[in-house]
């Protein structure tokens, strides 16, 4: 009677849980109800804790002799775990994200992994569950290992793709040198013959070549290309989780890898088709490597104007797109930017943002920012909507941006960003750039924009050029008055 009690709830639950995640989803798709999304799917995982652990105590405490030792293993590490993710969440810069995304994914494949490692060593599997163990093993293997390089990527600890001659040969080779030893476990599994090899070396070997395929797929791949392939392995471990699901049988797994992997195949498409280009061109070609990219001559010059003059001719512009990009992030100017806006707004100009779906480093990053400092949503345009208006605006602001208004993605077959839409600033009558120095874009590369005739270069942390354009502006109504 108990065990069914317990099966109801927790079936239950389960149905809340799966119910909780895809409303919360549903409420992530925008921004005004993103955070009450954020806070209705982490309820929902909540949910389907619980209901894991209700699961574990209903199945006949007699078939689990450990039982108390592993609810009190299990609670522990949830409570460490929520008190290092609570510190990580509270403390991270925001600049820092992706780089959080990317490891909290890792984990998430790993877990994944090391869940189908219990279950094949303890062959707590038979048949068709096998295999499924043996697929969501590999999958968690190579999400842990690809997003750990990925980390390292976006935080520059590894500055530059990783490319050797001969390299996808070698992949394809580590590829199928783990699914020859998968195939060997399974034949083994159904009475084939004895094992060369001890059945624990024959797991470590089939996770290890899995995880040296994450490590050696994602070496080459270009830092521009990082957000997509975080992505693809935040689909990968969705898929992973849910295979997990179905060998224990755990419903509420089945529901959260299911949602995890279909989201993350779509933000992966709505990627790919952002930068104009397919998810196998991004994942096998040389994207981002700026090394075999031949700079053609540029024409113009780069013609530096004081922040102060930029500000007054904004503030008697008519209309004004700004460009929000990975340095506005970096100034963490959001607040300074949007205190500007309300001065040109309350003088009259039309003021909006263009948002770039790559900009900064994580997708959705400059909303975030924008929202951070309190800009109505009905002043953020994204990138097809606004794109046709640049021709007709008098000023675009291009802040701490640089690869997403390059125009050498539309008119430079060589360039590694050719194909990628790009905001039209170029178009606008008069373009203002806001950045520190020569630095460059995320793909490396010179950007043809700069030297326009239509464009001026306001050097300066974007924080202190706003200061100045602020009281340069503030300095006008003071000299009327
Ligand atoms: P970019 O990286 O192309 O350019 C940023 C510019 O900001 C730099 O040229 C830098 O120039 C300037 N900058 C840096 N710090 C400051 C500061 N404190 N004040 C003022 N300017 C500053 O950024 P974009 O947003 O234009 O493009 C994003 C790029 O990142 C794309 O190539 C995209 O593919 C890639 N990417 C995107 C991800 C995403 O999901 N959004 C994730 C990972 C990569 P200077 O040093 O001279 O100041």
């Amino acid at each position: 009677m108990l065990i069914f009690i317990s099966h109801l709830i927790t079936g239950a639950a389960d149905l809340a849980a799966a119910f909780l995640l895809m409303f919360g989803l549903k409420r992530m798709s925008s921004p005004e109800s993103a955070r009450s999304g954020i806070r209705v799917a982490g309820v929902g995982m909540l949910v389907a804790v619980l209901a894991c652990f209700l699961n574990v105590v209903g199945v006949s405490a007699a078939a689990r002799p450990h039982l108390i030792v592993n609810i009190v293993l299990a609670a522990t590490m949830l409570m460490i775990g929520v008190g290092l993710a609570w510190w990580k969440g509270k403390t991270v810069k925001l600049t820092a994200m992706p780089q959080m995304v990317a490891l909290y994914n890792g984990m998430g494949g790993g877990a994944a992994g090391a869940i189908a490692a219990v279950t094949l060593i303890g062959r707590k599997a038979e048949g068709p569950a096998l295999i499924l163990a043996l697929i969501g093993g590999l999958i968690g293997a190579v999400s842990l290992s690809g997003s750990l390089i990925a980390w390292a990527k976006l935080d520059e600890v590894l500055k530059q793709p990783l490319r050797f001659k001969g390299q996808r040969y070698f992949n394809a080779l580590v590829f199928l040198a783990t699914l020859a030893v998968a195939g060997y476990l399974v034949f083994i599994w159904q009475g084939g013959a004895a094992p060369l090899l001890p059945i624990f070396a024959l797991i470590a070997i089939f996770f290890g070549c899995g995880l040296l395929f994450g490590v050696f797929i994602t070496l080459p791949i270009g830092g521009a290309d990082m957000p997509v392939v975080i992505s693809i392995y935040n689909a990968l471990t969705g898929l992973a989780v849910a295979l997990d699901g179905f060998v224990l049988q755990n419903p509420a797994l089945m529901i959260a890898g299911m949602v995890v992997g279909a989201a993350g195949m779509f933000l992966t498409l709505i990627m790919a088709q952002a930068m104009n280009r397919s998810v196998s061109n991004i994942l096998f070609s040389d994207f981002g490597d700026a090394t075999k990219h031949k700079q053609g001559a540029i024409k113009g010059s780069l013609k530096p104007v004081e922040a102060s003059d930029a500000g007054i001719f904004m503030r008697y512009a008519k209309s004004v797109i700004i460009v929000p990009g990975y340095g506005l992030a970096v100034a963490q100017a959001q607040q300074k930017l949007y205190e500007f806006v309300k001065l040109l707004q309350a003088a009259g100009v039309e003021v909006r943002f263009a948002i770039h779906p790559v900009a900064g480093r994580m997708p959705g990053q400059m909303d975030v920012l924008l929202a951070e400092a309190g800009v109505p949503y009905d002043l953020i345009f994204q990138l097809a909507d606004i794109n046709p208006d640049f021709a007709t605006t008098d000023v675009a602001l291009v802040i701490g941006a640089n690869d997403v208004v390059n125009p050498a993605a539309r008119d430079d077959k060589s360039s590694p960003i050719y194909g990628m839409p790009i905001l039209n600033a170029d178009k606008a009558k008069k373009v203002y750039v806001v950045k520190r120095g020569q630095g460059k874009g995320y793909a490396g590369i010179v950007n043809a924009l700069f030297y326009a005739e239509n464009c001026n270069m306001v050097y300066g942390d974007a924080q202190a050029v706003l200061v100045q354009m602020i009281e340069a502006v503030r300095g006008l109504g003071a000299a009327v008055a």
